[in-house]
């Protein structure tokens, strides 16, 4: 793994003092709305609680020399890729949406379920051309939630029948489960399904600077999603606040950041924090990469540095979708992960 040059090691003591006294002065923001957000299923499975081994699709497991197909791989969260550890057995590779197993099956197997979106929206991406994404044939719907802008996102698909501009409603059809894309087959046929915060709008130009392939989708290129547990919002019959969600989630590290003034997500979720003319915010982020709360602070950074970090006794990698380096209580910002928090605060 490649790490940023001159990334200090975090936590003096001194630091982490200030960070404390700064932290705790700063009022809880907007804890008093709540939003409320309501999904429907995307098709005819609806199994989620009631035998979630029918509602998920599996994964195949080789690990260890032993093979295995968990249902609980096609779950949202940290559910793939195992890894023996100092800290046990551990699920290191993150799955940012759920995949629901197809109900119908035409009788030479393929899979015919309609795919529908899970709220009212408005179609702002397809892409259907396989080839052009890890998601195969997609769709992305915009919904203008309580909590802000969510962008559901619906991969694999076999075929797309809404285009760009069209409102929906719950239950529209969009297209027909599939299985187009990286790492599927007939026999793994479903539907990827994710709700999505959006980082940030000059995504393009981020991409242009730091990947090497050519970006097809605007700023609805998955790097530019972060995905929210969809499984908990679809749940909740009555219904459920993503940003109470969201501020709920445990803090795996927090980072110093320059305030570049570009920091779209304060905008866009204003319930992340207050905007400010502070010298820094401390960003304080999920092991997937969630942003959960961001704070002013007097601290002067000319890049993102490492602030805190849970304590782990194996490497820090495996928590954060390589993201940080380290272990134990120190830990710095890989390449990748120097990389996300730039597109975060618009600094590219
Ligand atoms: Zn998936």
């Amino acid at each position: 793994m490649t790490l940023i040059m001159g990334v200090r090691r975090p936590t003096s003591s001194r630091l982490t003092l200030a960070l404390t006294l700064a932290v705790s002065t700063v009022p809880a923001m907007n804890s008093a709305r709540g939003g409320n957000e309501k999904l429907q299923y995307p098709t005819a499975n609806t199994q989620l609680e009631r035998r979630p081994s029918a509602f998920y699709m599996f994964t195949d497991r080789n690990f260890e020399g032993s093979k295995s197909t968990p249902w609980q791989g096609g779950q949202y969260g940290f559910v793939r890729t195992p890894q023996r550890t100092k800290a046990g057995v551990i699920m290191t590779k993150f799955h940012e949406g759920m995949d629901v197993a197809p109900v119908n099956r035409d009788g030479s197997g393929e899979p015919r379920d309609p795919v529908m979106s899970m709220a009212a929206g408005k179609v702002v991406h397809t892409n259907s051309t396989s080839s052009k994404s890890n998601y195969g044939q997609y769709v992305v719907i915009q919904h203008d939630f309580d909590s802000g802008p969510f962008y559901s996102l619906y991969a694999h698909l076999n075929s797309i029948s809404v285009k760009p501009g069209q409102i929906v409603k719950p239950g529209s059809q969009l297209g027909i489960l599939g299985y187009t894309g990286v790492g599927i087959n007939k026999r793994r046929a479903h539907v990827h399904v994710e709700l999505n915060m959006l980082l940030h709008s000059g995504f393009d130009r981020w991409h242009d600077k730091t990947q090497t392939t050519p970006n097809h989708h605007g700023v609805f290129n998955g790097i530019n999603l972060v995905g929210v547990d969809v499984s908990k919002i679809l749940a909740s019959k009555r219904g459920a606040s993503i940003q109470r969600m969201v501020k709920a989630l445990p803090v795996y590290y927090k980072v110093l950041v320059p305030n570049t003034g570009k920091i779209e997500i304060l905008k866009r979720y204003p319930w992340l924090g207050k905007a400010s003319n502070a010298p820094a915010y401390e960003i304080s982020l999920s092991g997937s990469g969630i942003p959960i709360e961001i704070s002013p602070h007097k601290s002067k950074v000319e890049y993102p540095v490492v602030s805190w970090v849970r304590y782990s006794p194996t490497y820090h990698k495996f928590y954060t979708k390589n993201r940080l380096s380290g272990t134990g209580s120190t830990a710095g910002l890989t390449k990748s992960g120097r990389e996300y928090i730039d597109l975060m605060i618009g600094a590219f």
